[in-house]
């Protein structure tokens, strides 16, 4: 095996062993950019430079008999939404593409306080809006799995990225499922974090109430690792909680014995591949005989889930966009005529046709007149969503569903149809919604593309997810391959 088909917690011993050096490790995920990259399409920005004088640090830190942390000297990739200092920060947008922060966000701080490496920045849809990638301003991504095929969206490079070895791990953001969606059609493992446990500060707002910044990898160890080192209270977010988190890997039992698996109706409904369906069941089926119980379930309000995810959604990033106006940075256009009209040449120049279409119809939403029949009747429905979420964890410990209703559709197959799009989010959306944590999980194969499993738990239950996720993952034998390419 080449050092980039690893994982993080493997190549940890092999540093640990001496088996291998920090800048072996990052130079083979370099070069395997190199090879793949042209085909895949993954990052937006290579740091190559900066990334080998950090894993040099490990090694002198590891010839001086220091101990280090088990990301220290491994290689992952950033979603190009997450500020990083004196490297550019773009979103995908044309508005961004020479934004370069002069700050870290707070993951980024604690990245380097562990001696991570970061090895570049990962395409995504433009400003997080998308289920394929496709909207991205720069670059296509394709899925690693199945090169015609999307990534996925709109994480989309950061599953790539992971799926083809380009990194050993990466962070995506997830506002409506763009953590799960993609690591799902890329058949890797990605967690949204209950809202609040991981600080959004220096995250380019979509929607501030439902965005949060989540671990990729391809083993459950990995991620809950990752999550680790990212969780926590950041007195730079407001939205942050205030509470103690443990060590999640250390805590990872793989027990299941007695615990109650909720299955709900509305999620295995007929717009559900069959073969997808499947997969999801023949997971259950393995939790079962590892001692698990299922419970039958309804989530009712689960069909208005969409609707009003895209009303809240649009609404704050209409307002949150706001601040991309060709003054403060980023694009701006030429040959206006006066300030209005540099505002107008510069939005409409800057931003894509899904931004342009959000904040139209978060505009929409929030005006005088229609600001009771649109956004707060969805956010009624917000309140009802976690509340048959919170009433479902009475009777179950864990919610079980599948991550998309489809595997990855070809590329360009759903541009052209913007609901169809959205659709590919049926089942993450409610998850934000009600502010709860979930990972998707790679449950098998249809017709030669990965199908996902999602599990979703109360706030706070990250650890739950990941045992229940390991006794998966070890029946699948452990980690999952780096695609072939
Ligand atoms: N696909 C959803 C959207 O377009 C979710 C995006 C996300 O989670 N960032 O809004």
């Amino acid at each position: 095996m080449n050092l980039f088909e690893y994982s993080a917690g493997e190549l940890h011993k092999k540093l640990l062993a001496k088996e291998c050096s920090a800048v072996e490790i990052t130079e083979s995920v370099l070069e395997r950019i190199d090879a793949c990259e042209e085909k895949v399409g993954a990052y937006l920005t290579v740091t190559g430079e900066q990334a080998k004088a950090a894993a040099a640090k490990v090694d002198a830190k590891i010839a001086a008999g220091e101990e280090i942390h088990p990301l220290a000297g491994i290689p992952m990739g950033i979603k190009d939404n997450i500020c990083t200092k004196g490297v550019t920060t773009t979103c995908a947008s044309k508005m961004l593409y020479n934004f370069v922060p002069p700050y870290n966000a707070t993951v980024m701080d604690k990245l380097e306080g562990v001696d991570a490496v970061m090895i570049g920045k990962l395409n995504m849809d433009e400003f997080a809006m998308g289920s394929s990638c496709e909207n991205s301003h720069f670059k296509l991504t394709h899925n690693p799995r199945a090169l015609d095929r999307v990534p996925g969206g709109s994480s989309g490079g950061s599953a790539a990225a992971v799926a083809a070895g380009e990194a050993v791990v990466t962070l995506g953001s997830d506002t409506g499922g763009s953590i799960r969606q993609p690591a799902a059609c890329c058949g890797i493992i990605g967690l949204k974090p209950t809202y609040g446990s991981v600080s959004r500060y220096g995250l380019v707002a979509f929607a501030s109430s439902l965005d949060q910044i989540g671990p990729m990898g391809r083993t459950v160890e990995d991620v809950a690792n990752l999550y680790s080192i990212i969780c926590g209270r950041d007195p730079m977010d407001a939205t942050s909680a205030r509470r103690e988190y443990p060590d999640f890997a250390a805590q990872i039992s793989g027990d299941v014995q007695g615990m109650r698996i909720g299955l709900p109706k509305e999620y295995f409904g007929p717009g559900v591949e069959e073969g997808v369906r499947a997969a999801v069941m023949d997971s259950i089926h393995t939790l079962e005989r590892k001692g698990a119980k299922v419970v039958e379930l309804s989530l009712p309000s689960t069909d208005y889930a969409l609707s009003a995810y895209y009303i809240i959604s649009s609404a704050e990033a209409s307002s949150n966009l706001a601040r991309f106006d060709g003054v403060k940075y980023g694009y701006r256009a030429e040959g206006y005529t006066s300030l209005t009209d540099m505002y107008e040449r510069t939005r409409s120049e800057g931003f894509g046709d899904e931004v342009k279409r959000r904040i139209m119809l978060g505009t929409f939403v929030l005006s005088s007149g229609y600001y009771d029949a649109y956004y707060n009747r969805a956010k009624l429905l917000q309140k009802t969503i976690a509340e048959e979420f919170t009433a479902a964890f009475e009777q179950c410990d864990i919610i079980a569903t599948p991550t998309t209703p489809t595997t990855a559709f070809r590329l360009g197959e759903n541009v052209g149809d913007p609901l169809k799009m959205y659709a590919s989010d049926i089942c993450t959306v409610t998850v934000n919604i009600a502010g709860l944590p979930a990972i998707s999980l790679p449950c098998g194969m249809v017709d030669g593309l990965p199908a996902g499993l999602q599990l979703i738990g109360p706030r706070f239950s990250e650890g739950r997810l990941f045992n229940v996720s390991r006794v998966l993952e070890q029946e699948r034998g452990g980690l999952c391959a780096v695609a072939a390419l």
